[in-house]
């Protein structure tokens, strides 16, 4: 008997005797076996179905959701029918807590709501479902900002596949706003190949960071981090020499919000990022053209640093702006 044999025969046993005492444990009776890990995340499930009409509580059919036991970075979970669930735990452990809720409710979406995949765009270019994925049309990336004020839509999303595009697909701003005349230079940095500023006094109000730079030596993502004391709370903006663009923040921010591969919009040689906070929103325009727009939320701590990702080379800055304005 070679050792897994044995562990599905110690299965079986198990099973046996835990049936044998109790009563009306029959082939049929549904399974519910949830860790605490995921519990939160099922029960707002349940919370939102309620809300959007639909009564489900997994007395019927039951609901079982584990980490996969081998590692398959393929996907981050899996619906396997029945009610059951696997979760990829390396996946798992570094989303932030809205993705970890993306990821149960898109599983569940496929296990409780017979949904399948959902790949059409909003007007915006944002995709309409939380349900997108496999396969993801050429040209696009599975990243969604399922957090902020996106999140109510995609929430509702899952229960009413004929929900109208929300509001906020029509949110952006121009570079040439005439709010911004009248912003005040609070940092200058010229010609260096890296920077930090930290307390500088701008999220009480308004403000904006304007970078002009060149991916210099580095062969990795460059571009600017601000806010936050440490990886899990700050915001990233960046581009590599392929053409990667990325909008990303820590997991105690909004995860990661915005991806372009082959982005026609970075060039090859300097290129401008700028943010702009304006009220509840962050701005985000590269070479002055509006890219993204997302969520303020309160910092740990006020900071603007340059950001190299790559382990070869340095970028180099011409000019980093911070403005009040
Ligand atoms: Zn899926």
């Amino acid at each position: 008997m070679d050792g897994k044999a044995h562990f599905i025969m110690n299965r079986v046993i198990v099973l046996s005797i835990f049936c044998f005492s109790l009563v009306g444990c029959g082939a049929d009776e549904p399974v519910y076996d949830v860790p605490l890990t995921f519990q939160p995340y099922v029960d707002r499930f349940i919370d939102m179905a309620a809300e959007y009409g639909h009564d489900i509580d997994f007395s019927d059919t039951g609901l079982t959701i584990r980490f996969r036991e081998r590692v398959d970075l393929e996907t981050g979970g899996v619906c396997r029918g029945d009610h059951l669930i696997e979760i990829e735990k390396v996946f798992w452990e570094d989303l932030s807590e809205f993705d970890k809720e993306g990821l149960i409710f898109h599983e569940l979406g496929h296990c409780e709501l017979f949904r399948g995949h959902r790949n059409d765009k909003l007007p915006n270019g944002e995709w309409a479902s939380r349900m997108r994925g496999s396969p993801i049309p050429e040209g696009s990336n599975a990243v969604i900002n399922y957090a902020g004020s996106r999140l109510a839509y995609y929430r509702q999303e899952f229960f009413n596949t004929a929900l109208a595009a929300p509001d906020w697909v029509d949110r952006r701003a121009e570079y040439d706003d005439p709010a911004i005349l009248n912003r005040i230079e609070v940092v200058s940095i010229q010609n260096q190949e890296t920077f930090e500023e930290s307390a500088i006094g701008i999220s009480q109000g308004n403000f904006e960071i304007e970078v002009d730079m060149i991916s210099g030596t580095s062969e990795g993502f460059v571009g600017i981090q601000f806010m936050g004391a440490a990886n899990d709370d700050r915001i990233r903006v960046g581009f590599n020499r392929d053409g990667l663009f990325a909008i990303d923040s820590g997991n105690d921010v909004w995860g990661l919000m915005y991806l372009e591969e082959d982005f026609d919009k970075v060039l090859d040689g300097a290129n401008k990022i700028t943010i702009r906070r304006q009220g509840d929103f962050y701005y985000v325009f590269l070479n002055e053209e509006f890219i993204y727009w997302f969520d303020y939320k309160i910092p740990q701590r006020e900071s603007v640093a340059s950001l190299n990702a790559g382990t070869l080379g340095v970028p180099w800055y011409m000019s980093v702006k911070v403005y009040s304005i």
